[in-house]
Order: structure tokens, then C-alpha cells, then sequence
């Protein structure tokens, strides 16, 4: 089911636009922002249907943001996705084990990065995540 809102968190550009390319191309419709404490303010707003989250960003980074994103109510049942350079010292064990509920390495593989949208979106659906 496409059409579903995903905000795109990501400082750098190059990799914002490939997300964004790839998910408009398959019918999603996505908002975007280069920091943590704004995709607090637009996840509390727009309460996306999923979360794309940079790890290495100019403020706060992904993990503490993900954590803030728990701990309130609002924005506690949205999945989050972690989006980061695999060659960076956050290894893909740590990642899940600060909660995120997935995890795509940079460069991302378009294919899997779509199966892995489409997945989460999925199961989050049938957990009977708000919509
Ligand atoms: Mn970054």
C-alpha cells in the first residue's frame, strides 16, 4: 500500500535525495530534514508511518533522537529505521540494540532498501500500528 507518509532524516544531501527519489518513485510520500531535533518536532506533527534515521548528524545524532522518539507517547509506536554508513563505528548489533527496529547500510541497495520500507511498513500494519 503505497501513499504512506516517511520522513527522511538524513544530513547529507546526496543520500536524502536517493531516499527520497526511490520512495517517491514507489509511491510514498516523504518530508525531510537534516536533524534529529527537527524530526522530533515533525514526527510529533506529522506522525509519519515510518522513520528513516541518519545515525551521524549535525546535533543531536540518530540514537539519541530515537531515544526521545520512545520515551514520548505521541511518537513511541512509530518504527524507525536506522540509515547508516556501515564503515562507521555504530556496527549493525549496536544499532539494534538501541532499539531501532531495522537497519540499512549506506550506500544503500535500492532493492533492499525498498523490500526493507515496504517489510517494516507491513509488520507494522499488522501489529496494528496507527495508520
Ligand atoms: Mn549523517
Amino acid at each position: 500500500m503505497a501513499g504512506e507518509l516517511i520522513l527522511i532524516v538524513e544530513d547529507n544531501a546526496r543520500s536524502r535525495k536517493l531516499a527520497r527519489d526511490v520512495l517517491q518513485y514507489k509511491g510514498y510520500q516523504t518530508v525531510e530534514t537534516e536533524t534529529g531535533e527537527e524530526a522530533l518536532q515533525l514526527a510529533r506533527t506529522l506522525h509519519p508511518a515510518l522513520i528513516l534515521m541518519d545515525i551521524q548528524l549535525p546535533g543531536i545524532d540518530g540514537i539519541t533522537a530515537l531515544h526521545h522518539l520512545r520515551a514520548a507517547a505521541e511518537t513511541r509506536d512509530i518504527p524507525v529505521m536506522a540509515v547508516t554508513a556501515s564503515a562507521m563505528t555504530h556496527n549493525r548489533q549496536e544499532i539494534m540494540a538501541a532499539g531501532f527496529d531495522g537497519y540499512q547500510s549506506k550506500p544503500i541497495n535500492i532493492k533492499d532498501f525498498v523490500q526493507a520500507v515496504q517489510q517494516m511498513l507491513e509488520r507494522h500494519r499488522g501489529a496494528g500500528g496507527q495508520a
